[in-house]
């Protein structure tokens, strides 16, 4: 018997259409808790150091992120499909196809994208912030929080913490369902110096500071201008 083969649907489906239909019905659902999170993560910021400058389009920043996941989620969406089909065609399976496309569309496989795309979007706006206001000097802790109900590997974690950057899987990892969430504590550099941040405040602040350097820096304009205008006060 010939082996037949399933082309993935070439010509049948238009992936870069569902890219975009899945996009807009994520942006729906995921863009207003990934902005109310940078919301919430810059007013925690503030109230720990102050005024913070975000760097970048926050919304455009959240499109990105949102449409990437589409992407991602469609990419598996197809294989499972490609798989499941070519299973049917190896074996005429029919029972075993039901149940590997019931996975991949059923009520369970809804909710766990549900909370796992919903933590993703939680996890991604808080660290946005903490992201940007690291970058422009300060010194931020990232916090791992569990629920009650959680497994024991994220009971384990509840209540870490680690440089910001530090978690090479924050939730939804280290698995599927995951209901963890993160958040951040701020602290001003001990030294200003190198590691300040970068803005014009900052600078003076730096200068400020360097009373040698300010202090030479005053008297030698104020020698200046008393050769100038051939006068003092
Ligand atoms: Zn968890």
């Amino acid at each position: 018997m010939q082996r037949r083969t399933y082309a993935m649907g070439a010509g049948t489906v238009d992936w870069v259409r569902e890219d975009r239909r899945l996009t807009d019905v994520l942006l729906a659902a995921l863009g207003p808790t990934m902005l109310r999170m940078i919301l919430a993560g810059t007013e925690d910021a503030e109230d720990a150091i102050g005024p913070v400058p975000l760097m970048g389009d926050m919304g455009a920043v959240t499109e990105a992120y949102i449409a990437n996941q589409a992407g991602r989620i469609n990419r598996a969406t197809r294989s499972r499909i490609g798989n499941a089909q070519q299973r049917l065609l190896d074996t005429d399976d029919q029972d075993r196809f039901l149940s590997d496309i019931l996975g991949a569309f059923g009520a369970a496989a809804a909710v766990t994208l549900g909370v796992t795309a919903t933590t993703g979007a939680y996890s991604m706006g808080s660290q946005l912030v903490a992201d940007s206001v690291e970058r422009s000097g300060y010194i931020v802790e990232t916090v791992w929080h569990a629920e009650r109900d959680a497994c024991p590997i994220c009971q384990a974690l509840n209540g870490t913490t680690k440089e910001s950057g530090a978690w090479t899987q924050p939730p939804p990892s280290p698995h599927p369902n995951c209901r963890c969430w993160i958040s951040h504590t701020y602290r001003e550099p001990e030294v200003v110096g190198r590691n300040a941040p970068f803005t014009a405040e900052r600078e003076a602040l730096q200068v400020a500071l360097d009373k040698d350097r300010l202090y030479g820096r005053s008297r030698a304009l104020m020698a200046a201008w008393r050769r100038r205008e051939g006068r003092t006060f």
